[in-house]
Order: C-alpha cells, then sequence, then structure tokens
C-alpha cells in the first residue's frame, strides 16, 4: 500500500489525471456490465424455466383430460402429438417406475438424465442439473396412463442461452479493453489540453529561476478559468518580485558607487591622523569632527538611496543653503584631487539662497558632475562652476575643460552603465552609474538638468533647482 502511495505521488500529474479517468470510466463500464450481464441472465434462466413449466402443465393437462383412454402405446404410435405440446429443444422420456425409458420424444441430450431422488412438489419438480456436459432444466413428474403408472421427464437443455451468455460475455471483455484503451487516450488528451497552460506555467518558473528575471515573463493566460487567473495572478507576483529585486541590485550598485567618495575622504582623514593626528591634538580633534561628520553624511546617504530606490516622495522640508553646500563639497574635493583646479563664482545676492533639496542629494549631484569633470580631461583640469538664481531657481553650472562627448554620446550619458569611452572610464573606476543616479536625484527634487558638450573643449552641465520657499 506505501510503495503503491510513493509510486502515485511520483508521478506527474498528467499521469494521475490520464489514470484516474480511465480507472473510473473503466469501473463504471465493468459494474453496468457487470448489472446487464446478471439480469439478463436471470431473466433469460426464468425464460427458460417458465417454458419448461408450460410444457409440463400443457402435458399433464392433456394426459389428464385424456383420462383413461390413453395407453403407453397410443403415445408410442402418435408421437406427432405430444410434439406439437413440446418445444422442439424440448425431450420428454416416459419411463416406468423402475426408471426405465419406455417412450422418447425428441432427442435434444445425447446423455439420459437421472430421476429426482424425491418428488415432494406435485405435479412435477423442477432441477437445474448437468446432463452429460450440458446444463439442463429437467421436470419429473408422475403419470398415470390407464394401467400404467410411472414418470414423464422433460428435459430441456440451457446450450443456447449458455452460448449466448458467452458471447455477451467476450463482446464484454472486448469492449471492456477497448473502453480501457479509449478512456486512457480521453484521459491523456483531456489532460495535457487542460494541464498545458500549467506546463507553460512551471516552465517559465524554472526558466525565470534560472535567469534570475534577466529574461522577461513570458507567459500569457489563454483561458479565462481558473488557470488563466493562476497565470495572471503569477504574472502579477512575478512583476512586483522582479521590481524588487531590480530594486534591491540597484540600490546595491548604487549604494557602492556613492559611498566611494565618502569612504576616500575618511581614508584620507584617518591616514593623516595616524600620521600626525597622533601629536598634534589639534589635527587629532579636528579629523576626528570631519571623520565623524564624513559618517554621518554617508548614513544619510544611505538613506537617500533607498528612498531612491523605494521611490519615496521627497520630504518637502527638505531645503540646503546651496553656496554652502557647493564650497564645502568643493573644498573636499581638492583633499582628494589636488591637481585639480576648481573656481566657484557668484554674487554677494545668492549667498544665503535656499533649494528644495536635501543637503545629501545635491552633495551626490556635485560630487559625480565635478569627478566627471576631473576625469574626463586630458589637460590640468579647470572647472568653473557658477551659482546664480531667478525668482523660481537656483542655477548651478559646472564647466569643464575635458575631452568633451560626441552629440550623439550626450543622448545617452544619463542611461545606467552608459561610458563613452570604456577603456578611458574603467582606468578611473568608473562604472557608468555616476550619472544615471544624479538624474533621478534630479527628478526626485523636481530639479532639471541639462548639458552641452564639444569634443576636446570643454562640457558644461546646468542643474536647475527650485527654490526653497
Ligand atoms: P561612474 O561615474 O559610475 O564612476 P562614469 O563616470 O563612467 O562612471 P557617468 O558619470 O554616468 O559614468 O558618465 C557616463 C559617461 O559620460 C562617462 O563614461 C563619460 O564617457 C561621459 N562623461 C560624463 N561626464 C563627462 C564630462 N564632464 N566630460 C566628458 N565626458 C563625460
Ligand atoms: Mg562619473
Amino acid at each position: 500500500m506505501k510503495t503503491l502511495r510513493k509510486r502515485w505521488n511520483g508521478l506527474s500529474l498528467r499521469k494521475k489525471w490520464a489514470l484516474a479517468t480511465a480507472s473510473v470510466l473503466f469501473i463504471s463500464f465493468a459494474l453496468v456490465c457487470t448489472i446487464v450481464y446478471i439480469s439478463l441472465h436471470s431473466w433469460l434462466l426464468n425464460e427458460e424455466k417458465q417454458s419448461v413449466n408450460r410444457s409440463m402443465e400443457d402435458l399433464t393437462a392433456y394426459f389428464e383430460n385424456a383420462g383413461s383412454g390413453l395407453s403407453l402405446d397410443d403415445l408410442r404410435h402418435n408421437k406427432g402429438l405430444m410434439n406439437s405440446i413440446i418445444d422442439k429443444k424440448q425431450t420428454v422420456r416416459i419411463l416406468n417406475e423402475d426408471g426405465v425409458e419406455l417412450v422418447r420424444i425428441n432427442d435434444t441430450v445425447a446423455e439420459v438424465p437421472a430421476l429426482p431422488e424425491t418428488m415432494d412438489h406435485l405435479p412435477y419438480v423442477v432441477e437445474e442439473s448437468k446432463v452429460g456436459n450440458t446444463t439442463c432444466f429437467v421436470a419429473t413428474g408422475p403419470i398415470q396412463l390407464g394401467h400404467f403408472q410411472g414418470y414423464i421427464q422433460l428435459t430441456q437443455p440451457l446450450s443456447s442461452l449458455n452460448a449466448l451468455m458467452r458471447y455477451m460475455l467476450t463482446a464484454m471483455l472486448l469492449m471492456g479493453v477497448v473502453a480501457l484503451i479509449a478512456s486512457w487516450f480521453v484521459g491523456a488528451i483531456l489532460s495535457s489540453v487542460l494541464l498545458q497552460p500549467i506546463q507553460r506555467l512551471s516552465k517559465n518558473m524554472t526558466r525565470v529561476a534560472a535567469t534570475k528575471f534577466e529574461e522577461p515573463i513570458q507567459i500569457e493566460a489563454t483561458t479565462h478559468d481558473e488557470v488563466g487567473n493562476l497565470i495572471n495572478v503569477y504574472k502579477e507576483m512575478m512583476q512586483e518580485l522582479e521590481n524588487a529585486f531590480v530594486q534591491q541590485q540597484r540600490f546595491i550598485a548604487d549604494a557602492s558607487h556613492e559611498l566611494r567618495t565618502p569612504i576616500q575622504v575618511l581614508e584620507g582623514h584617518l591616514s593623516l591622523l595616524n600620521r600626525w593626528g597622533k601629536d598634534d591634538r589639534a589635527i587629532l580633534e579636528e579629523s576626528l569632527a570631519i571623520s565623524e561628520a564624513e559618517v554621518q553624511k554617508m548614513k544619510q546617504l544611505i538613506e537617500e538611496l533607498l528612498a531612491l530606490a523605494r521611490r519615496e516622495k521627497k520630504d518637502d522640508r527638505d531645503f540646503v543653503i546651496v553656496v554652502e553646500q557647493v564650497e564645502d563639497v568643493v573644498h573636499e574635493m581638492t583633499t582628494i584631487v589636488d591637481e585639480a583646479q576648481m573656481n566657484v563664482h557668484y554674487d554677494e545676492s545668492v549667498v544665503d539662497v535656499r533649494a528644495a533639496i536635501s543637503s545629501n542629494a545635491l552633495r551626490q549631484i556635485l560630487n559625480n558632475l565635478i569627478q566627471n569633470a576631473v576625469r574626463y580631461n586630458s589637460s590640468i583640469p579647470i572647472i568653473n562652476i557658477y551659482l546664480t538664481n531667478d525668482s523660481n531657481n537656483f542655477t548651478i553650472v559646472i564647466e569643464d575643460n575635458g575631452i568633451g562627448m560626441s552629440q550623439q554620446s550626450l543622448e545617452h550619458i544619463f542611461e545606467r552603465f552608459y561610458r563613452v569611452d570604456k577603456a578611458r572610464s574603467r582606468e578611473h573606476g568608473g562604472t557608468g552609474l555616476g550619472l544615471s543616479i544624479v538624474m533621478m536625484l534630479v527628478d526626485r527634487y523636481d530639479g532639471k538638468l541639462t548639458v552641452s558638450s564639444e569634443e576636446e573643449i570643454g562640457t558644461r552641465f546646468t542643474l536647475h533647482l527650485p527654490l526653497y520657499e
């Protein structure tokens, strides 16, 4: 039983379905056949018995009516009379009291049936018995013809009934086999048609699992039944999963990208501390304070990136004094890249102007743009930063004297992982993520970023940020 269940559990759904439908169909067919067979058999048997009863009753009535005028010899010589009473397939024998046959009419069974041992049920008894190889109904009753006392015995072979039943059984068995094969096929076809969408679903799941969402989910519900619903639910779930997965991947890539600069700054201060800070208390305190601030910034940066990954709405309370932040970033940058020349140009009027953006987001944007300006330059980088404002926006222009870009490349630089000159970018550890992060941040804070560039002359990024009111 256990191994049977184990085997059953090991079968595919298709085979289970085919097996179940085939079994149910076959069992129902077998049940119907058995009922038909049994009832037909008993009905036919009853018919045969009735025919025996009828003949016996006719014979007894005939003998009674004939009374004492009929002798054994009359019967012997005029068999036609009896013949007209009985059936063609019935044999009638008249026996004396010792069971010796005296007259025989018809001869449908080769052997002679024995007299029954008791004859309690008058006027005759009917028994089913085997005569030679043939099953027969044998009716035996006492008879009185004039002075003669003996028995009349009627034998009706059931060979035609048995032959019919055998024929029926063979036909039913044959039809059973045909039904079994047909039901197996029907089950197999039905299951394969109905389970096809599930199979497609399973294939798709395997593919998605193997490719880790690299290939798009390609499955469409073709039916409006439960399986169709299942596919739709699966697609929705997979879409959400894919989004979450992509978001996660993006966050990991962006976070490690954006953490590089603060880690570099922190590294610089720590090595400064290591070298001079132990003896110089002033350096120790300053570097510790800067390092602490840097760690704080890293924390905020991660939060900023998480918010970006989750596509959260910006916080309306965020604002920043732009000049302060720009000066700070430029100062920090000079500690990392000392060969570059960075000039910040602005009027007194913009000193206190606030833009509606978090300080972290602005720092990330500036860091990326300035880093690029330094990086994609074949001579000593000269970077000019212009800060202006009008009644709605604060404008930051970052201009470099670098290698510039073709018009064609400009269309793609905000795409993730896009790099104009892969070799050059790789040389600086570039991944092609910087500008796409910048664009996401600018979008999040409702800003605008445009770029213009000329090869071998330089590039200019113009950033507009809404003012904080
Ligand atoms: P990452 O910033 O991720 O370290 P990256 O600098 O290559 O790598 P992005 O900052 O997104 O990536 O820039 C995309 C590409 O645009 C760069 O590879 C570079 O070819 C080009 N580019 C960006 N800024 C400038 C610039 N100021 N001058 C010339 N080319 C630039
Ligand atoms: Mg970059």
